[in-house]
């Protein structure tokens, strides 16, 4: 579960962890294969992702590779066909992060002599788009309209915008120059005060999709520096890194079982339903006075969701052969703005106008009193569709989200789905548990029985959707979401 969009914080650490560890032993043992959906085996797959040895699973780590290459394992144990990269379970998503070994420098000429070093954080802040790559030393071209942009970009210039960064977004554009493309700087006079001395620069993170971005560099200068630049004193700039975007690869991994349709409605068998859940969690943050690493276990969040779909892959596939096609997504970046799932919906295994519905499972691991405790799951957006409705009337007990005000809705891997139009809803059972986020949301804290009960629940939905008796429909047209 992603934390509530309001309060995205800084808790994703990428703290190097345990130095010198090295990629798994492929022999993580799995549990004692069995086809019913049990206690006991939810909690061997929770243990062994929540154990403080997977370093809290961050995203695009080794860890994240080894839990992915467990669940790649267990997906071939119980005889899906793979639906990852050739012919594999594993789905490679491309991240990239950019890493920061010091605080960039600013050099700026000013008048006579030597450039003077502006101190980052304090006279400047810089936002990194592209790679980090350090500028050689570029005119100062300073822009008021879009008049003072010239049709032809030229890389050994910085441009100083005296303008509202949306003016100076629209001229780049109009100059066929979006963000400034082609430029050697993007200049802006930032606050009137001056800040404080910056840390490290947040690196840039996300995936890679087609290219790289080359844009330039984006800087403000503020305090006496932004008055300097904006009485046009500062001549030249030179913006130096100590850096490197670095691209890693890490992995969605996923399965299938594809449908036969009915004598009935043999078009069933194009009709794809997702069942999903995350398993990246938040990694490590550095011990006290030097000792190890503090653990984010994410037992609940969401190796308890896991858990749940690895079951129902193993049930399913022992079972007859669905009417509409599965797919089994176990996704990594949830809680780095859900990009593993956003990069599934560019790269969908089956088209994804053929997916029609995506069940997604997050935080099953401890009853919610709020809809009746032990083994009774809720179902986010219950009432923007049919699904819940539709559940309830087959004797699922599965009831509407008891807390609409934490809008867990938007907070988790259906929203991608949804998104694209599709019905797209998660199971849960979180009761606002305070160990989420922490260090405490370990394997010993979680309710197994209470899993077992909500996953056989899970399973018996999931069912009425691969048998066909269950077709979900938005209430009221697409809801609205506004922007990604
Ligand atoms: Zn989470």
């Amino acid at each position: 579960m992603s934390k509530r969009p309001l309060l995205l914080s800084t808790l994703l650490l990428f703290v190097p962890v345990a130095a010198g560890s090295q990629d798994p032993a492929p022999e993580d043992p799995l549990p004692e294969g069995q086809t019913a959906i049990t206690a006991k085996e939810i909690e061997h797959h929770v243990r062994f992702l929540a154990s403080d040895e997977m370093q809290g699973r961050l995203v695009a780590t080794e860890h994240s590779r080894r839990a992915a290459r467990y669940l790649a394992r267990a997906l071939k144990r119980a005889q899906l066909e793979p639906a990852g990269d050739d012919g594999t379970f594993l789905q490679a998503v491309p991240f990239y992060r950019t890493e920061h070994e010091a605080v960039p420098e600013l050099r700026v000429w000013a008048g006579e002599g030597d450039p003077l070093p502006l101190t980052y954080g304090v006279d400047f802040t810089a936002r990194v788009r592209g790679a980090p790559v350090s500028t050689s030393e570029l005119e100062v071209l300073s822009v008021r309209s879009v008049e003072d942009l010239p049709a032809t970009a030229d890389p050994k210039v910085a441009l100083l915008f005296h303008a509202r960064a949306g003016d100076a977004k629209r001229w780049l554009e109009e100059r066929g120059a979006p963000r400034g493309k082609g430029w050697g700087l993007v200049l802006r006079l930032g606050r009137t005060k001056a800040g404080k001395p910056g840390s490290l620069p947040r690196g840039g993170f996300g995936v890679v999709k087609g290219e790289l971005t080359d844009d330039p560099e984006e800087v403000s200068v503020h305090g006496e520096w932004r008055t300097k630049f904006d009485d046009g004193q500062a001549t030249r700039v030179q913006l130096v890194f100590h850096g490197e975007r670095r691209i890693i690869d890490d992995y969605n991994v996923v399965g299938c079982i594809r449908g036969v349709g009915t004598p009935e409605r043999p078009e069933l068998a194009k009709e794809v339903i997702v069942l999903s859940a995350h398993y990246d969690h938040l990694g490590t943050r550095p011990g006290r006075d030097g000792g190890p690493p503090i653990v984010f276990n994410g037992a609940d969040d969401d190796a308890s969701g896991v858990a749940a779909v690895l079951e129902f892959a193993e049930a399913f596939a022992a079972g007859p052969k669905p009417a509409r096609t599965l797919v089994f997504l176990l996704a990594t970046g949830e809680e780095r703005r859900i990009l593993g799932t956003y990069h599934y919906v560019d790269h969908p295994f089956f088209p994804l106008e053929e997916t029609v519905c995506n069940l997604n499972f997050e935080m099953l691991g401890r009853p919610d009193e709020v809809v009746g405790g032990a083994g009774k799951l809720w179902l986010t957006g219950y009432e923007r569709s049919t699904l819940g409705p539709a559940f309830a009337e087959r004797g699922i007990d599965v009831v509407a989200d008891g807390r609409p005000d934490q809008n867990f809705f938007m907070r988790s891997d259906n929203i991608v789905f949804v998104r694209k139009g599709i019905v797209g809803q998660t199971l849960s059972t979180y009761n606002m548990h305070g160990d989420y986020h922490q260090p405490s949301d370990d394997w010993d804290a979680l309710d197994y029985e209470h899993m077992e009960a909500c996953a056989r629940a899970g399973f018996a939905a999931a069912q009425l959707l691969a048998d066909g008796s269950v077709s979900p429909e938005w209430n009221e047209g697409e809801p609205r979401l506004g922007r990604r």
